[in-house]
């Protein structure tokens, strides 16, 4: 599985909360993916992550 987060992000950290392993904050205080290749221990987190992203704005490809 791939994440992405797209321009939607409105910084909430929610990701970040929910699976630092994948999502950090940058300096314009908006999240990024910053492990794009997620760890198959970490897909359950994102699932949620996106799940539960108020702005919809993470995205992510493959299994
Ligand atoms: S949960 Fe969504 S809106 Fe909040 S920081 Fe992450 S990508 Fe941005």
């Amino acid at each position: 599985m791939k994440a992405y987060v797209n321009d939607k992000c409105i910084g909430c950290g929610l990701c970040v909360s929910l699976c630092g392993e994948v999502f950090s904050m940058e300096d314009n205080g908006l999240a990024k993916a910053v492990n794009d290749h997620v760890p198959p221990s970490a897909e359950a987190m994102v699932i949620e992550a996106k799940t539960n992203c108020p702005a919809v704005a993470i995205e992510t490809t493959g299994h």
